[in-house]
């Protein structure tokens, strides 16, 4: 069975019975009070604003779910949540199931407290590209006193790994050798890399794989999808032309088209650690890792840093007239400044105000919002301000114009249209989410109106940032 199509089959059974479970939200749910009473205090509603309005005043907010993240209960979950906290638009894998979960998601916290519906976007690549990978391993493959790294290292809870022999009849001899049961939970792997060069065995593969064009078509056509996210290397445009002469005429059902762009390669050593006593040396796009055998023996950490160069403002050009001719929305161009990196530290968003510096400053790139995705997390907003990047401020008008002609995108306010928050934003509700599962078997977080608030306040705390929100009312509680 293909990795699709197991994806599939999950999805469509989680969704089925998320359904079934599904709690109808009454208006009057007195134990939903508290939640309403928390986005209404922090003024969610008087500040949100069309997602086009945002754009222009620099305070849009994104979540990435994840190009491969396809784990429908969660998505549906985080969804939910963060349309509360007031983001513009919620990004999300192009399968049918998981662009259900997530308007299941906005419908349930509409429900709960009336609010502007964000925009759903897809994503999908033009070739390969780490947003678009899984990890792979049989687990029976490996050594039964492996201290099992991989499960470690994992930030999506993705492996699962059961030892054969606390499970087994047996529990000597010859069979307490065998490996384990479990393995990579396919539709939480999102593709980080993280455990590829952590196991000490190399038994871990990647799987690529390239979103159809003709299937993303027909999403689009969907009256739930509102955008498009194009992950490009945007090393070549030939890739790109094709995928986007395969998206037809599906373009025009588009309130935004964006194209993901990542930084030029200039590497530089970050970090070195003890590493296992295996030689071995992976690419993983834009980060190596070379384990190099001792004495003494160290991992060196190889990542990029932002390095626009001409070719890159080139491409950009080179994509943009492709799209031109059948670009009858927005459009807007991602600065995935350190991809997949966000819930690590302050240091990934630096580097990702770095390349959102040098490209705000580049003469001739093309028409297009710019938004900051890649690295991002609680240090962004601080870090744009202190670079003169992030100039909004929470005024709001309530402006409903939405003819914004394409080609006259750069708001005069600012340079930075808004923030996109991936890894970290999933990080700090997913603990919550976690807790709730492990205490109770609901889907459905409304379900936990506790849980719910405690969630809140975590994406709050994230989307105020960029909202300029008051941070009294859901730090004081
Ligand atoms: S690639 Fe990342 S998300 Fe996937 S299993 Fe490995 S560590 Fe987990
Ligand atoms: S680190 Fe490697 S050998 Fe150990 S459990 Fe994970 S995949 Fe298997």
């Amino acid at each position: 069975m293909s990795i699709s199509t197991a994806l599939t089959l999950f999805s469509n059974t989680t969704v089925s019975s998320q359904n079934q479970a599904r709690v109808k939200i009454r208006s009057n749910s007195i134990a939903l009070q508290n939640v309403r009473n928390l986005v209404r205090t922090v003024g969610v509603s008087s500040i949100s604003s069309s997602p086009v309005e945002s754009l222009q005043k620099g305070n849009w907010v994104k979540l990435i779910c994840g190009a491969s993240f396809e784990d429908v209960v969660d998505i549906r979950n985080l969804s939910l949540v963060y349309t509360l906290a007031g983001v513009d638009c919620i990004d999300c894998a192009a399968e049918a199931s998981v662009v259900s979960a997530v308007n299941e998601g906005i419908e349930a916290a509409i429900e709960i407290s009336s609010l502007p519906r964000p925009w759903v976007m897809i994503s999908v690549n033009d070739d390969e590209d780490l947003h678009f990978r899984k990890a792979e391993f049989d687990p029976e493959d490996c050594p039964a006193d492996c201290s099992r790294p991989c499960q470690t290292v994992c930030p999506a809870n993705a492996i699962s790994l059961q030892d054969r022999n606390s499970t087994s009849q047996i529990s000597f001899g010859a069979n307490s050798q065998v490996g384990f049961e479990g393995g990579v939970l396919t539709e939480r792997c999102y593709g980080c890399g993280r455990c590829f060069p952590i196991c000490p065995y190399d038994k871990i593969n990647v799987v690529t794989y390239i979103r159809d064009a003709n299937a993303t078509a027909e999403l689009i056509k969907r009256d739930d999808v509102d955008a498009l996210e194009i992950h490009t290397s945007a090393r070549q445009t030939s890739p790109f032309k094709q995928l986007w002469d395969g998206l037809q005429d599906s373009i025009r059902h588009l309130r935004l088209v964006a194209v993901s762009v990542a930084p030029t390669l200039f590497v530089q050593v970050l970090k070195c650690f003890e590493a296992p006593p295996v030689l071995s040396t992976i690419i993983e796009g834009l980060i190596c890792r070379f384990r190099v055998m001792g004495p003494p023996t160290f991992y060196y950490q190889v990542v990029s840093l932002p390095d626009i160069g001409e070719a890159t403002i080139t491409s950009m050009n080179s994509m943009y007239s492709i799209m031109e001719p059948h670009l009858h929305c927005l459009n807007l161009w991602q600065l995935d400044g350190r991809p997949m990196s966000g819930d690590i530290g302050r240091g990934a968003t630096r580097a990702s105000i770095a390349f959102a510096l040098r490209l705000a400053a580049a003469q001739g790139r093309p028409n297009g919002f710019l938004q900051l995705a890649g690295g991002t997390n609680a240090h962004t907003v601080d870090g744009l301000t202190k670079v003169g990047l992030f100039r909004t401020s929470s005024s709001s008008k309530n402006s409903r114009d939405e003819k914004l002609k394409v080609g006259s995108s750069n708001p005069p306010n600012a340079s930075i249209a808004g923030v996109a928050y991936g890894g970290y934003a999933r990080k700090i509700v997913g603990r919550v989410l976690s807790t709730m599962q492990s205490h109770h078997s609901a889907v459905c977080i409304e379900e936990h109106p506790e849980h719910l608030l405690q969630a809140l306040r975590e994406a709050l705390a994230l989307v105020g940032t960029v909202k300029c929100y008051d941070p009294s009312p859901f730090l004081l509680q």
